[in-house]
């Protein structure tokens, strides 16, 4: 890892920079709950000032722009006694400013199953290799609980990564590309006094970050809990809307529908984005249903995200960012469910 320095208004010119050669995509301020509270969206933008880095998370994680809710897998059309098959692949540049830590490190988990999995994506891989990702340290949101599972700190996963210490980033690169990139603007090497500066801010952030959530053993309390009154106490509150897998930047399960026009002339395969807490997730040929009821299909999300997917990949999915939570109108969040089932002492 190589670290420089860069000035605000030079940052500023490193983003007109980038904006020739590529889309952005960043943190826009889009409206404000009632209580005054701001709402961001990682969205395009064509101008410095569109930005909103000041930003404690957006509603809706950055996964979109690489594994959009709904994308067209290949189209196919018939004639002349054959057919032919057209699939795309996004190659357009890309950049996405102001990503936090754990969603950076949500990208590195989605990596380990959309391109490192048996059955890699394509698609995923074109936006991935195509995405320049700048990262940016921040003040803890409100619910969040990364620090319990350890993704408020980065050491990879991006290609330059800024921390706020006063009158300067200190920023931390870590590919070719960052590097070419940032030496388009005057770079300082770093001083004393700039760790020092980087230190200071690292542990205010930290000292912030209040939330605790026992993860440790989760793995263990999942498999021992399993029959446990607070999946149907949780469950019996889930209204089935799917939201939560939705905002969340690490759920990456899908559906996938072929149509055909009504002439028979083309059709097409389409992926959809999909969740487990709908009713027909776990629904099979014959209608039978593995998972009918809400309690059920709650325990199964629990389980992927901090069992299955820990057994499978040493991690767990979950980087902690709560915006399950958050977006829940059943009130449904991973700190409180946690907590039930550590009180179980089963
Ligand atoms: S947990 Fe909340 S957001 Fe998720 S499906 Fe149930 S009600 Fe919807
Ligand atoms: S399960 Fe919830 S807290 Fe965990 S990564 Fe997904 S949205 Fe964030």
């Amino acid at each position: 890892m190589l670290y420089k320095t860069i000035t605000k208004s030079d940052f500023e010119h490193l983003i007109d920079f980038i904006l020739e050669q590529n889309e952005i995509i960043a943190p826009r301020k889009v409206g404000e709950k009632p209580d005054g509270t701001p709402i961001h969206q990682f969205l395009p933008i064509e101008a410095f000032s569109e930005m909103d880095l000041d930003y404690s998370k957006t509603e809706y994680s950055a996964k979109t722009y690489f594994l959009p809710f709904r994308e067209n897998l290949s189209t196919w059309s018939f004639g002349d006694g054959g057919w032919k098959q057209d699939i795309q692949y996004r190659q357009k540049p890309r950049a996405i400013i102001g990503l936090h830590a754990c969603d950076i490190h949500a990208l590195l988990k989605l990596d380990k199953v959309m391109l490192k999995g048996p059955f890699p994506s394509p698609y995923y891989k074109a936006r991935r290799e195509n995405t320049v990702i700048i990262g940016m340290d921040h003040e803890p949101c409100g619910s969040g609980f990364c620090a319990s599972l350890g993704t408020d700190i980065l050491t990879h996963g991006f290609d330059l990564f800024l921390t706020d210490i006063g009158d300067r980033y200190f920023v931390a690169v870590d590919s070719d590309r960052g590097f070419r990139i940032l030496s388009q603007v005057p770079l300082a090497e770093v001083t004393d006094e700039d760790r020092r500066r980087y230190v200071r801010a690292r542990a205010a952030i930290s000292e912030k970050q209040t939330i605790k959530v026992h993860t440790r053993n989760l793995p263990t309390l999942l498999d021992l809990t399993f029959n446990s009154a607070v999946w149907e106490k949780w469950g019996s509150k889930c209204l089935s809307c799917g939201a939560c897998a939705m905002v969340c930047p690490t759920c990456y399960c899908y559906g996938v529908k072929e149509r055909v026009c009504m002439d028979l002339a083309s059709a097409s395969k389409v992926k959809q984005l999909h969740s487990c807490n709908l009713v027909d997730f776990a629904e099979v040929a014959g209608g039978h249903n593995f998972r009918p009821t809400r309690e059920h299909r709650l325990k199964y999300r629990y389980y992927h995200q901090h069992r299955g997917f820990a057994e499978a990949y040493d991690e767990p999915m979950c980087v902690g960012c709560n915006r399950c939570g958050d977006t829940c109108l059943a009130g449904i969040n991973p700190p409180d469910v946690i907590a039930d089932l550590e009180q179980e002492n089963p």
